[in-house]
């Protein structure tokens, strides 16, 4: 058994410095060795490791309050980019318009280019602060040796989900029943009701900072990882882009998940502004008698929102008293004539 300890301590030492990354695997592999276990054991092995380990020669950036900051204003802007390039570049393209839930609603610039407006200030007058400000007081973040476990990441993301889901539910619900919170905060988002990417971040400064604060402490609440946070807050960016983006593409997680919400769900939100405040799930809405069916792809209704619509109280309500930023459609024109 010495012998072949000796083999794996030269190995170790080969392979650590050629690649420095590897010294944590390596070291469970040693210390197995060292025991007479030439692999690691199970609990040993962790799959995320290699990935974690990219930060060698990056800790002072990872560790840096602002690094979920800036990296998340890039992943979004990112995001937005093929959206807005199908909006305005994929007009006469029937392949992909047949997948518009409001095809009669055209994504034009001027409601855009106020979005852009609108996001850019709050993130210059608000997020900006903030960020300066969690540079001065806010630690730096203490990057572990490990990366978490592929069990500890997938609970902690989905605890992360679930709680987050659920705190916006409560709040949007609140500002949509409270007419003072709907009239000075959210009204702000429902300038649009037919959403394109844009709108996801079209927000009161107030909504966003709610939204910043349930991202951010949801995974803390289980003492996640760094590199599970960072990961959750992209996950939670990402999902409001699809909430927004104004299409029923297939493959998104709303096909094949009956529980996720997604752009038809948040969609028919902001078509009916009474129905559907879950982000991301749907089960709350279910439970809470909030839910209404989706639109689909090329406008199609299905027969459950077809009969959504024959209770006799279903609600229709439109607020556009406190202003609507794109223009309505022909069926809204005729009904406000
Ligand atoms: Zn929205
Ligand atoms: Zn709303």
């Amino acid at each position: 058994m010495a012998d072949s300890s000796n083999v794996v301590m030269e190995t170790v030492a080969t392979i650590s410095t050629s690649n420095p990354s590897n010294v944590d695997n390596l070291t469970n592999l040693l210390s197995n060795a060292s025991s007479g276990k030439l692999m690691p054991a199970a609990d040993d092995y962790r799959l995320l490791q290699p990935v974690w380990d990219l930060r060698f020669g990056h800790e002072a950036m990872l560790a840096s309050p602002l690094f979920p900051i800036a990296i998340s204003l890039i992943v979004y802007v990112v995001g937005l980019v093929p959206f807005t390039f199908l909006d305005f570049y994929g007009k006469d393209w029937t392949w992909i318009q047949r997948y518009k839930i409001q095809p009669d609603r055209v994504v034009s610039w001027p409601p855009v280019r106020k979005a852009i407006a609108l996001t850019a200030w709050n993130h210059v007058l608000y997020i900006l602060p903030v960020s300066v400000a969690q540079v001065v007081w806010t630690p730096d973040t203490v990057l572990p040796d490990l990366a978490p476990t592929v069990w500890e990441f997938s609970w902690h993301m989905l605890a992360a989900l679930l709680v987050f889901d659920f705190e916006y539910y409560a709040w949007h619900l609140i500002h949509h029943r409270v007419r003072w919170l709907y009239r000075n905060v959210h009204a702000v988002h429902h300038q649009y009701s037919s959403p394109s990417v844009w709108v996801t971040e079209y927000l009161h400064p107030y909504e966003l900072f709610s939204i910043g604060v349930f991202t951010t402490t949801s995974p803390m609440l289980f003492g996640a990882h760094p590199l599970t946070t960072w990961i959750f807050l992209q996950f939670s960016i990402v999902i409001s882009i699809d909430d927004h983006c104004g299409y029923d593409l297939p493959l998104l997680p709303h096909r094949w998940c009956p529980f996720w919400g997604g752009s038809i769900h948040h969609d028919m939100h902001h078509q009916r502004p009474l129905t559907n405040f879950q982000p991301f799930l749907n089960h709350w809405d279910r439970l809470f008698g909030t839910y209404c069916p989706g639109q689909r792809a090329g406008g199609v209704k299905p027969k459950a929102l077809t009969e959504w619509e024959k209770k006799p109280d279903p609600i229709f309500v439109m607020e556009y008293d406190f202003g609507q930023a794109d223009a309505p459609s022909a069926a809204e024109t005729t009904k406000n004539k």
